[in-house]
């Protein structure tokens, strides 16, 4: 992806980067950290809707999950949540991440049909509990303590672009073998090709395939939206019905008021 931050341009656009990066074989790392991840990096029990859990207090991927947060390297990408998608979130995750930072929500809301149509193409090495994956880890890789070094050294055995689905873990096996090679993209995939546990984003009728996240920081309309809901779907969130778009247009940029989205 270019050396620029995010910030400065759209949803669409920043998964065009990540799609192209990938067909020119250009390497990146992307973790991903939203609702659920907020939640566990900061010590908070959450439970996700495919089953992990975080307990309240200590947790063992915490301090890992937190140094995946916050490692920048050339290439290293941290999606966040942006503030349409939980300000509370957005402002907390801008302060950690030190390195380029995008869209945690890259594949998602409205991003998400094309992102799962044009990341199938890709011929990737897939680490997934779905039985079809190249690398088979267990269901729930997340609640309790399990030996993840072998998957590792697997990963840097990978000859083509990994895409990784595995909760909060995945961020953390993007981040320890980003330390060790970075000549294959490593991609935290997410839930998108889960089509056991439907989540909001990908329900058609929720509305959310019209959401197209944006950046607000520090404005009137971000003073004014609403906290995160605190009942969230990991990737998705539940858009915080009050909250803000923000409309591109050629002459700047536009916040208007967030219609409820209708499928
Ligand atoms: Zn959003």
């Amino acid at each position: 992806m270019p050396s620029r931050t995010a910030r400065s341009h759209g949803f669409s656009e920043a998964l065009d980067e990540v799609l192209e990066d990938l067909k020119a074989g250009r390497p990146f790392a992307l973790v991903r950290y939203n609702d659920g991840e907020y939640k566990a990096v900061r010590g908070e029990r959450y439970t996700a809707v495919d089953g992990w859990r975080s307990p309240s207090g200590s947790w063992w991927l915490k301090d890992a999950l937190a140094e995946a947060l916050t490692y920048s390297a050339p290439g290293y990408w941290v999606g966040i949540t942006p503030s349409c998608c939980g300000i509370r979130a957005a402002r907390w995750y801008a302060k950690q991440a030190s390195g380029r930072q995008t869209f945690g929500t890259i594949f998602n809301n409205a991003n998400y049909r094309r992102a799962q149509a044009e990341l199938t193409k890709v011929d990737a090495f897939w680490v997934a509990s779905d039985s079809r994956a190249d690398l088979v880890i267990p269901k729930d890789c997340v609640t309790d303590a399990w030996d993840y070094g072998r998957i590792i050294e697997s990963i840097l055995k990978a000859t083509k672009p990994v895409f990784i689905s595995a909760g909060p873990l995945a961020n953390v096996l993007i981040h320890r073998v980003w330390q060790r090679r970075r000549d294959v993209s490593l991609v935290d995939v997410g839930s998108i090709f889960d089509t056991e546990v439907l989540r909001t984003y990908q329900d058609p009728s929720a509305g959310l395939q019209n959401h197209v996240c944006s950046w607000v920081y520090g404005s009137k309309v971000a003073a004014g939206a609403t906290a995160p809901a605190t009942t969230v779907v990991i990737g998705g969130s539940t858009a915080v019905a009050p909250g803000v778009t923000k409309v591109s247009t050629s002459s700047g940029v536009r916040v208007a008021p967030n219609t409820k989205p209708s499928g």
